[in-house]
C-alpha cells in the first residue's frame, strides 16, 4: 500500500513511521523545511501527565502513549523524555484538580493531596499565594519535543519506502482518488492520503474550519538565577488553576529551557501572520508568576515564542474517514502531542487493516478505549 501525507509535524511524521514499521511505502508533504519551526509540534518540550479534568478516556490512553514512546525510543535508539511527576494546584473556585483526582480514582490511578505545609516543604521553590489545595502523582513529565520531531524526520529519511518531501506545499487535495496537487502544480496519487497539516488545514479543507479554530498562543521562557535553575531542574511541572489565568509550567529537566504557558485558548489569529508577542500577551501570566514562584523577581525574560494550535469545541481530537481514500488527523486542541506516537501507530493500523474509521474516530476523541473493533 502507498500513502501520501500532507504535513511534517509529530501527526504526520509518526503516521509515516507507523506505516513504514508495517511495510507500506509513504510519500510525506511539508510545506517547509523538515522539521518546520513554524509547526506546533516545535518547541523544547510538551508536557505528558494522567490528570486530564473529566476527561477519563484521555486519561485513560496515557499508558498506552507511553508505550508508544518507548517503541520509538526504541526505533530512534534515545530516549527523549524526562520525568518529573505531576503537581495540579487550585483554588479560587476551580476544581480542575480534584476533578482529575477522582476521575483517575476510576481508573485505579491514585493522585494524593498534599497539605499545604507539605507542599511548602517538598517544593520550596513555590510561593503558592492563592492556592487553596495541592494533588501529585509520581507519573508525568517531559516530551523533548522537537528533538523528536528532528530524529524521527532524520530516521524516516533512512527509511528506504519513505520519500520526504521538505519545501513543497501542498495545494489541493482529492480525497475521493487519493490525489494531491502541489504549488509547483505536480500531481501524485497513492492509496490514501493523510492530512495532518496543524492550524493549516482548513486551506486544504475549508468545511473543517468550523471544526478546527486556529488558535495563537505565546509561552515564555526564563532565565533563571543559577540557584533557583538548580532547584527546578528537579521539577515538578505544575498545572495550576488559582486566578484568572490558569498556567502550565515546565521545569528545565536535562538543559533544556525553563517554560510558562497559559491555558487559555485564544480561538483566533493566523498561522501564516508575523508572530511577535506583545507585553499584553504576558501581562496575565507574568503577574500569576509573581505569586506563585518564589524569587521570581530576579528572573528576566529570555524569549517568547508564539505558536498556533487548532481547537476544536469540546477539545476532543479530530481523526475522521473523509471519502473513499482520505482521512483528515488533527488530534490537537493543545493538548496532541503527548499522544503524537500513538497516534500515528493506530491510524497507521487502521489505515492499513481496514479497521472499522467510525471507531477509530471515536477512540481518537477520547470516547473508546481501543481504536480496534
Ligand atoms: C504553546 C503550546 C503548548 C502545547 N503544550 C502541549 C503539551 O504540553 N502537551 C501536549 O500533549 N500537547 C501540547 N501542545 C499541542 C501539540 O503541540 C500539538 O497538538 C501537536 O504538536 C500538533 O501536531 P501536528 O502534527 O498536528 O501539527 P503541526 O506540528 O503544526 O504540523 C503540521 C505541519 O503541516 C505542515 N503543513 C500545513 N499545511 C501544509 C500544506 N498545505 N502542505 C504541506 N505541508 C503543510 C505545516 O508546515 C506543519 O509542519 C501544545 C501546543 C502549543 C502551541
Amino acid at each position: 500500500m502507498k500513502a501520501i501525507i500532507v504535513g511534517g509535524g509529530i501527526m504526520g511524521l509518526s503516521t509515516a513511521w507507523g506505516l513504514a514499521r508495517d511495510g507500506h511505502e509513504v510519500e510525506l508533504f511539508e510545506q517547509g523545511p523538515l522539521p518546520n519551526p513554524l509547526a506546533s509540534s516545535m518547541d523544547e518540550h510538551r508536557l505528558i501527565r494522567h490528570p486530564y479534568g473529566d476527561h477519563v478516556g484521555y486519561a485513560r490512553l496515557i499508558d498506552d502513549a507511553f508505550t508508544a514512546w518507548d517503541l520509538l525510543w526504541g526505533d530512534l535508539g534515545q530516549r527523549f523524555y524526562a520525568a518529573t511527576g505531576t503537581l495540579a494546584l487550585t483554588g479560587n473556585g476551580a476544581d480542575w484538580a480534584e476533578r482529575s483526582a477522582t476521575a483517575l480514582a476510576t481508573i485505579g490511578k491514585s493522585m494524593i493531596e498534599l497539605p499545604l505545609a507539605d507542599l511548602r516543604l517538598r517544593f520550596p521553590q513555590i510561593e503558592a499565594k492563592g492556592v487553596e489545595r495541592a494533588f501529585w502523582i509520581d507519573s508525568g513529565g517531559v516530551l523533548f519535543a522537537q528533538d523528536i520531531v528532528t530524529a524521527l524526520a532524520e530516521y524516516l529519511a533512512r527509511q528506504p519506502r519513505i520519500r520526504l518531501h521538505p519545501h513543497t506545499t501542498v495545494r489541493s487535495v482529492d480525497l475521493e482518488q487519493g490525489r494531491i496537487v502541489t504549488e509547483a502544480g505536480t500531481s501524485h496519487a497513492a492509496d490514501i492520503v493523510v492530512v495532518a497539516a496543524g492550524a493549516w488545514v482548513d486551506r486544504l479543507l475549508p468545511d473543517l474550519g468550523r471544526r478546527l479554530i486556529p488558535s495563537r498562543q505565546v509561552v515564555i521562557y526564563f532565565d533563571l538565577p543559577e540557584q533557583d535553575r538548580a532547584a527546578w531542574a528537579k521539577g515538578p511541572m505544575i498545572i495550576e488553576k488559582t486566578g484568572d489565568v490558569g498556567l502550565y509550567l515546565v521545569p528545565p529537566m536535562e538543559g533544556r529551557g525553563f517554560k510558562v504557558g497559559d491555558h487559555e485558548f485564544s480561538r483566533s489569529g493566523d498561522p501564516t501572520a508575523e508572530r511577535t508577542a506583545t507585553e499584553d500577551d504576558i501581562r496575565p501570566l507574568l503577574q500569576r508568576c509573581r505569586s506563585l514562584l518564589r524569587g521570581f523577581d530576579r528572573w528576566r525574560t529570555d524569549r517568547l515564542k508564539v505558536c498556533f494550535y487548532t481547537v476544536t469545541e469540546d477539545e476532543r481530537f479530530l481523526v475522521e474517514k473523509r471519502a473513499a481514500r482520505g482521512w483528515v488527523m488533527s488530534p490537537c486542541s493543545g493538548h496532541g502531542f503527548k499522544f503524537g506516537a500513538l497516534m500515528g501507530l493506530e491510524l497507521a493500523r487502521t489505515i492499513a487493516s481496514g479497521r472499522d474509521a467510525a471507531t477509530h474516530a471515536r477512540w481518537a476523541a477520547g470516547l473508546e478505549a481501543t481504536a480496534a473493533t
